[in-house]
């Protein structure tokens, strides 16, 4: 089959390489589209530790039932699929529990790393264990289903926080996942919604995808101007879907006394957190990862137009030329979102 392959860190090749062989468990699934995630791009290059080539990327796709490994039932070829890009084990005490997105044995589709090595879908085929595979409804475009994964990291952000009916919710970030945790708040029945984001395009993209009110943190300080939204209070709910130091301090500073901060994002391993502001207001802090069980809902949302993706994607290209929109995204060219890959 066809693979883009990432060959050595920054360097990309569209190579033959042998079918993945589905074993005991797993569905061979005919790759139909697949997104280029954040987390790809920002782990080309080496910086993440967490791509280390030579690996097929690519953790966000839909497709195909080609054909069935040992022991499959439930499914058959020709079925339209999405799948989780976690593969938990469905043994361990979280999984038992239901916390797959905590699961010991986690392995990310297309992701190599110190611990293991597990090839994605930036290919003609790639095999799954059944158990993370959902159907996908007839009306549903693969290039939308690919996008359902940002969506379920979004949805279960939203869920962490469960921001009550009327709340005042801050997104501070306002790329990909920042403008489905817009959207998924939005559908929570939130109340004033504020987003951050220093790029004109995305302020714009955050008001369509239902912020009351967009801030530019780079023309004063964005947390006191959502206090000023406030009545000079904060945000109920914060969501940081950046995860570096300042839109982190943002964030906290956004809050209200006795507020929810919600961390998504988490490009920088480490940030400094001012505990005295964080104690004597009360903040209560939740990491929110992957997805636990989020699927079937999102397909759901997103078949039924109550989530809406296409404003969001920016372009769907043939396999062949990955390398090429790798490199466009790698250089941060303005105004693109979502590039998904059809192989
Ligand atoms: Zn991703
Ligand atoms: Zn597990």
């Amino acid at each position: 089959m066809k693979a883009l392959v990432l060959e050595a860190y920054g360097r990309f090749a569209i190579r033959d390489v042998p079918d993945p062989i589905p074993g005991p468990g797993e569905v061979f699934i005919a790759v139909k589209a697949c997104g280029i995630c954040g987390s790809d791009v920002h782990g080309m290059d080496g910086s993440t530790g967490r791509r280390r080539p030579p690996i097929v990327m690519g953790h966000e796709a839909a497709g195909v039932v080609a054909a069935l490994g040992p022991g499959v039932t439930g499914w058959a070829p020709g079925d339209r699929v999405t799948f989780d890009s976690t593969v938990s084990c469905g043994a361990c005490w979280h999984c038992r529990r239901g916390e797959i997105n905590l699961c010991d044995n986690r392995r990310v589709l297309g992701v190599s790393c110190e611990e293991y090595r597990r090839d994605g879908a930036f290919a003609g085929f790639i095999a799954v264990p059944a158990s993370i595979l959902y159907r996908l409804p007839d009306g549903l475009a693969f290039e939308h289903a690919a996008m359902i994964e940002a969506v379920s990291i979004a949805v279960h952000a939203v869920r962490r926080a469960s921001p009550a009916l009327g709340a005042s919710v801050a997104v501070v970030g306002a790329g990909m996942i920042g403008q489905l945790v817009i959207q998924a708040a939005r559908l929570s029945g939130c109340g004033l919604l504020v987003a951050v984001d220093p790029d004109p395009a995305r302020r714009e993209l955050a008001a369509r995808s239902g912020a009351d009110e967009t801030v530019d943190p780079a023309a004063g300080d964005a947390a006191a101007r959502v206090r000023a939204a406030t009545d000079g209070r904060g945000a109920d709910a914060v969501f940081e879907v950046v995860g570096a130091a300042e839109p982190f301090q943002t964030a906290l500073a956004a809050a209200r006394k006795g507020g929810v901060v919600t961390l998504v994002g988490n490009l920088a391993v480490r940030v400094e957190l001012p505990l005295q502001a964080a104690v004597t207001r009360e903040l209560s802090l939740l990491g929110s990862c992957a997805s636990s069980g989020e699927y079937p809902a999102c397909i759901e949302m997103l078949a039924r137009g109550r989530i809406d993706v296409r404003p969001l994607l920016s372009a769907v290209a043939p396999l062949d030329e990955g390398p090429a929109w790798f490199d466009r995204l790698y250089r941060r060219e303005p105004g693109l979102m979502k590039v998904v890959l059809r192989p």
